[in-house]
Order: structure tokens, then C-alpha cells, then sequence
């Protein structure tokens, strides 16, 4: 049992292999169980991604890193495309790509977790779901700082940056790994840490989603459980103006380290847009939780009314709860924009938007400030300043089939994205390869030319014929 649930068993025989994907036979000679084809009657139950437009020929479901290896080198042989998948949340599906003709890897059964003796490092298992990992850590008095979402994969979250509720205090997901393994494209594994393979190290801790090979370890830092204040602030549409222009003045520019920041504009009842404030307040360590109390008040007393509620709680807990936003399939159009932050020209936009009352629009406003835009050598990730990302994801029935939907859908994030960059306070080009899609990227602007010319290096030394072609960023 996994917090994925049960593994269907497979159905698939030889005859279906040698019909679908006769490249696979060796491959499925030897680990019959786990392979899906498309015509498995279980694949369904297995296969379920945010990204809709592809479906794979077929899927391995990897227990252990003898199957990523040996999946890996079938994949070289018989010529086919292999995709990395955890959670399968990858809005753009460049994962995907290809993969009618090849496999996804499947890596949510690699889900151990094993804490050192030291409890200062855990050792956890490539394909790890945030939902599984804040149980085991909270379990045993420990922590690690997670993003918002159970069903998000650890490592495709920690490894292209690792927003969330704790960054602000802790850093980034990609400034907790220590170490991993990686099975790189000749099939073989190449353990990583700060003596062995440094350079790929600081190339996963940013820039690390499926382009270096399959992570299957992943060593990361852990702490003791520190006091959290933790739940969401909701405010309605029609106070959007007042409170996003107080923000703006007052909250934006002096964010305490303790607090996240980060927000949520969507409309999940169409017609009834709502902001959220997620709360999420991580007292230093020997101190209460009375400043945490005092900010939530401030917040609280902005003006509007504010619902929802915040309480003290355990960092694995608001997981569970939060899976109210279920992740499901759904067909999207997403653009995405960095911002120096809300500001007053930001605060205004959001307010002029969410003017539909039938179509979706969301946008998360990711906050990077505080131990997570301090340098960090060590790592590759680039966003070390003060920023917001807003990730614009728009959505309605029948979006793939009706061209009015898509019309319609289509404007709603492209404006919002043409508004935000008329503020100028965006910073161009500049993106984050897990929340913002690659129309909205400029890896150059990004990552800077220097840090580009040295991964392409990295490139060449690990994966020389781009056989991991279906990650980001695109070097
Ligand atoms: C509902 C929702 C909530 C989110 N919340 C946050 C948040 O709070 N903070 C934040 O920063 N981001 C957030 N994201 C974005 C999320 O971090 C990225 O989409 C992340 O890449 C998802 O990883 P996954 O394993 O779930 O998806 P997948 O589609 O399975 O994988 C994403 C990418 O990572 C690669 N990858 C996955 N596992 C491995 C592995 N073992 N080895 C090598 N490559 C691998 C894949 O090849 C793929 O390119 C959210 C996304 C959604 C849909």
C-alpha cells in the first residue's frame, strides 16, 4: 500500500506487448507485472495526468531501481520514448511528448522514506508524493518544507524550484537535497552529493526535472517540528480592490520571514471568484507563536470580510485537508508571469479580472522572499530575488471540442498575461519551468546566459544524445 492506493495488477499478456509496443518484449520478459499497455483494463486507474493530449502506449509502474535501470535501457534498444512521471501534475505534458509511441515510467511505488540517525537528513524515494512524506516526517516530531498540494511528486517539485508554505523560513525545495541517485541514460546509476558528482548536484537543485535522467533517491534535509499557525484566509470578489491595494501598500514590501505569502485568485463556483490567502506562519525556533497570532489579526482586519480559519497545527495535516482541490484531469490553457511582487499596478489588474462567470480562471501567486531568495551557490535555481509567481490556468467545459470555449478561455488567460506585463513590474521572459508554461520562457532571461552555457556543458557530459529530452528547462 502507497498513499497512491493499491496497484491494479496487470492484465497485460505477451500477445498484447507484441501488438502495442513489440520493442517492450524484452523488457516485459522480465517484468511481466509491471507493464500496463494501453488495452490493459487497469491502465486507466494508473494513467490519470493533468496533461490530457497524449496517451502513452504504455506504462511501467517501478518498484525498484533494478526497473528504472533496466526500463531505461529498453527504452535505448528498442528506440522508444520514455517519460518520467510522479504525481503527474505537469501542466504543460512535455513529459508526455512522444510517449504514444514509447512508456511512462511510473515512479509513484518508490515511495520509501528512511530517516538518519541524526534526524537532520532523510533518504526518500524518487516517485514520493507530498501527501506520503509529511505524514512520515510529522510522525516522528520531523519536518521538511512542502508545497501546497498531497498529491504534488516531491522530487519533480523540490528540483524545478519548491514553492510553499515554509520556503520562506527553510528556503526552496531544490536548497533541501543533499544527494541523489539518478539512473542517466546509458542505464547505469550515478550517486550525487557534495563529494561525487557536485556539478550535477548544483544542476538537480533547479534545473533537475527529467532532463538528467530518472531520480529514484532523493537525501534531504529535515528539521526538528517547529510551532505553525496554519489554514486560509478567504476575501470575495467584491473586496478584491480595497484589500489588494492595502496589501500592496502595507503587506507586500515588508513580508516577515515567518510567512509565506502565498495566495490563490480563482473562481471554483464559477461565478463566485474569491481570494486566498494562505496562511502559513513558522515560528524560529524557542519562539511562541504570539507574533504569528498578531500578523493573522492584521491580515483579518483588512478590509472586507474575511472568512476561513487558521490554527495551530502539524505540517502534514493542511495536506490532507487541502486535497479539497483535487487534482483530476482537466484540459487547460496556461500562461504565466513573474512580478517584482503586488504591486499597486499588479493589485489593480487582479481586481479588473475574474469578469466570467461561467469559464475557470486560476492563478496561485507564488512569494519567494527570505531564506529563499538568499544566494545559493550550491544551487542552480535562479529566482534569488524578490518575486511573485502567477501561473494563469484557464479552463471550461468542453474546452478541447467547442472552439467558442477555446476562444473564450484562450483570451481570458492571454490578456490577464498581456495586462500583468502592461504594469511593468514583470520581469520578461523570466519563468519557472514547473508553474509557467514554456510560451512564457526564456531560459536566458531566467537562468542568465552563464548558468545556461554551464548546464549545456552538464548536458553533453550526462546525457550526450539528449536521450531525456521530456524535461525542463529546454537547454
Ligand atoms: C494542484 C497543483 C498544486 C501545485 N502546488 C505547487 C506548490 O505549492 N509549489 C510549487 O512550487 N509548485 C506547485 N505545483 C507545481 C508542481 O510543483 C510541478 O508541477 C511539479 O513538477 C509536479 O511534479 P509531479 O511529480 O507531481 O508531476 P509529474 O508530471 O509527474 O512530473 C513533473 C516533472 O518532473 C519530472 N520528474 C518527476 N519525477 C521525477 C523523477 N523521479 N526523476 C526525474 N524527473 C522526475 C518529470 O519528468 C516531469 O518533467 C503544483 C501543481 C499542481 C497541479
Amino acid at each position: 500500500m502507497t498513499s497512491t492506493g493499491e496497484v491494479p495488477p496487470s492484465t497485460t499478456t505477451r500477445e498484447d506487448v507484441s501488438t502495442e509496443l513489440p520493442g517492450l518484449l524484452p523488457f516485459f520478459d522480465n517484468y511481466p507485472q509491471i507493464v500496463y499497455t494501453k488495452s490493459d483494463p487497469s491502465v486507466g486507474t494508473l494513467s490519470t495526468t493533468l496533461f490530457q493530449a497524449v496517451t502513452p502506449a504504455a506504462i511501467i509502474r517501478a518498484r525498484t531501481e533494478e526497473h528504472v535501470q533496466a526500463a531505461v535501457k529498453a527504452a535505448r534498444s528498442a528506440n522508444l520514448t520514455l517519460g518520467i512521471r510522479s504525481g503527474g501534475n505537469e501542466l504543460a505534458g512535455r513529459n508526455l511528448a512522444g510517449t504514444d509511441k514509447g512508456f511512462l515510467l511510473d515512479m509513484r511505488s518508490m515511495d520509501s522514506v528512511t530517516v538518519a540517525d541524526d534526524r537532520k537528513t532523510a533518504t526518500i524515494g524518487g516517485g514520493i508524493l507530498m501527501g506520503r512524506l509529511a505524514p512520515a516526517l510529522a510522525d516522528k516530531g520531523l519536518f521538511t518544507p512542502v508545497g501546497w498540494h498531497p498529491a504534488v511528486g516531491y522530487a519533480g517539485w523540490a528540483m524545478g524550484g519548491g514553492y510553499g508554505c515554509y520556503s520562506s523560513m527553510y528556503g526552496f525545495g531544490c536548497d533541501q537535497i543533499l544527494g541523489a541517485r539518478v539512473v542517466v541514460a546509458d542505464g547505469t546509476v550515478v550517486d550525487v552529493d557534495e563529494r561525487s558528482h557536485r556539478d550535477l548536484l548544483w544542476a538537480l537543485r533547479g534545473a533537475g526535472n527529467g532532463i538528467w535522467g530518472v531520480v529514484t533517491q532523493l537525501t534531504i534535509r529535515i528539521y526538528p517540528h517547529p510551532k505553525l499557525l496554519n489554514g486560509t484566509i478567504e476575501f470575495q470578489k467584491e473586496d478584491w480592490p480595497a484589500v489588494l491595494d492595502k496589501w500592496a501598500e502595507e503587506f507586500e514590501p515588508n513580508m516577515p520571514v515567518e510567512f509565506a505569502g502565498d495566495m490563490y485568485f480563482r473562481n471554483p463556483i464559477r461565478d463566485k471568484p474569491e481570494m486566498v490567502i494562505y496562511f502559513a506562519w513558522c515560528a524560529r525556533e524557542g519562539e511562541d507563536l504570539q507574533k504569528g497570532y498578531e500578523y493573522l489579526e492584521r491580515i483579518r482586519s483588512l478590509p472586507g470580510k474575511a472568512t476561513g480559519s487558521v490554527a495551530e497545527t502539524d505540517f502534514s495535516t493542511p495536506l490532507s485537508t487541502l486535497s479539497v482541490f483535487a487534482i483530476g484531469a482537466f484540459s487547460v490553457h496556461h500562461r504565466g508571469v513573474v512580478t517584482n511582487g503586488i504591486s499597486k499596478a499588479v493589485a489593480s489588474t487582479l481586481a479588473h479580472h475574474w469578469q466570467s462567470k461561467t469559464l475557470y480562471l486560476g492563478s496561485p501567486s507564488h512569494h519567494g522572499h527570505g531564506k529563499a531568495i538568499e544566494p545559493d551557490p550550491g544551487a542552480c535555481y535562479p529566482l534569488r530575488y524578490q518575486h511573485r509567481l502567477f501561473p494563469l490556468v484557464a479552463s471550461g467545459e468542453n474546452l478541447l471540442t467547442d472552439q467558442k470555449v477555446q476562444l473564450a478561455v484562450h483570451s481570458m488567460a492571454d490578456d490577464m498575461a498581456k495586462d500583468l506585463k502592461a504594469t511593468g513590474d514583470v520581469f520578461e521572459g523570466v519563468a519557472n519551468g514547473n508553474l509557467i508554461p514554456p510560451e512564457d520562457t526564456d531560459v536566458d532571461a531566467t537562468f542568465g546566459k552563464e548558468t545556461v552555457e554551464k548546464l549545456r556543458t552538464l548536458k553533453r557530459k550526462y546525457d550526450p544524445t539528449n536521450f531525456f529530452s521530456g524535461g525542463y528547462p529546454v537547454l
